[in-house]
């Protein structure tokens, strides 16, 4: 479970706060320097945690709180808040565009799950009535094309695919061409991944960006990387702009510190969540439902 270290260390800091009626200055003080460990211990980046905890303490050492007669509880209602307040505040969502297809490309690196998230997103969406195209542009790993089109098959999403051989500009042209002529009002693109970043990996995706125009580049990482994976999503957003995250595994990510610290560091949203390996595991993001999981 998500947050679980997390989830346990401050709700048993902030449940003696509950306690102790009246609060003086140290009191908030050392709850907050517990507050810090825990997040530090749940691998969110340093940054985040310094600004979170004076921000935090700023507003719970105010007067208001401190005369209030429930202290306690008001301090848990500002971590809530600020905790809110670090995911992004209300749900991001995909912003469809008002002449179809939207065009969605998603970009990440090998492994974090962008073939089997492209197949999930377009379930999610075409539950929701869009009629998705699934389109691979992912030439190089062997097995990327197969695989789409299993999970395009299982999903009943129709996959548009030109082989290995083609430039993954000219398919995702293509593929739009072919979402138009076929009523498509939805096009997942579907890129190539690198073990690491480099220079050919952004070039090519700057390529089909440049060609395509997507509504939405959308960044699938995997959240039990921690901070390899808010600075991925940083690099990413620097070198090609994206839109938001897609934070897969987030069912096998104990401490959180991706979901904590991606969209303070890169001011970008988290838009969907991955929580599992199955096709329907995929969830739109609601920080303040997940602020209340941490805090009980
Ligand atoms: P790609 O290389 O980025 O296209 O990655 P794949 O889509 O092939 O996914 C890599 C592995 O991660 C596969 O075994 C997926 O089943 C798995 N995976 C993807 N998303 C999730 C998730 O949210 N939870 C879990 N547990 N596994 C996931």
């Amino acid at each position: 479970m998500i947050f679980e270290g997390l989830a346990e260390k401050l709700q048993s800091t902030l449940g003696k706060l509950k306690g102790k009626g009246k609060l003086n200055e140290k009191d908030v003080k050392d709850a907050m320097r517990e507050v810090k460990l825990a997040l530090l211990e749940a691998d969110v980046n340093f940054k985040v945690v310094k600004d979170f905890v004076n921000k935090v303490k700023e507003r719970a050492v105010g007067q208001e709180v401190m005369e209030s007669l429930t202290p306690g509880q008001h301090v848990i209602k500002i971590v809530n808040e600020e905790l809110t307040a670090l995911m992004g505040n209300v749900q991001s969502k995909i912003s469809f565009s008002s002449k179809p297809p939207t065009i969605i490309m998603l970009v990440g690196l090998q492994g974090a799950g962008k073939t089997t998230t492209g197949g999930k997103l377009g379930g999610l969406l075409k539950k929701q009535g869009k009629k998705p195209l699934l389109v691979a542009c992912d030439i190089y790993r062997p097995a990327a094309i197969k695989q789409l089109q299993v999970v395009g098959e299982k999903l009943d999403i129709p996959v548009f695919s030109m082989g290995d051989k083609e430039d993954p500009v000219n398919i995702a042209k293509a593929g739009i061409s072919h979402a138009v002529k076929n009523n498509n009002d939805l096009v997942i693109i579907d890129t190539a991944g690198r073990l690491h970043i480099d220079e050919v990996l952004m070039d090519e995706l700057k390529n089909i960006k440049a060609e395509v125009k997507p509504h939405e580049i959308l960044l699938v990482v995997d959240s039990m990387t921690g901070q390899d994976a808010v600075n991925v999503a940083q690099s990413f957003n620097e070198a090609l702009g994206i839109d938001g995250v897609i934070l897969t595994k987030l069912d096998g990510d104990t401490r959180g510190g991706a979901a904590l610290s991606v969209r303070s560091v890169t001011n970008k949203p988290i838009k969907f969540i991955g929580m599992g390996e199955k096709l329907e595991d995929l969830e739109p993001f609601h920080p303040d439902r997940m602020a209340s999981r941490i805090l009980g």
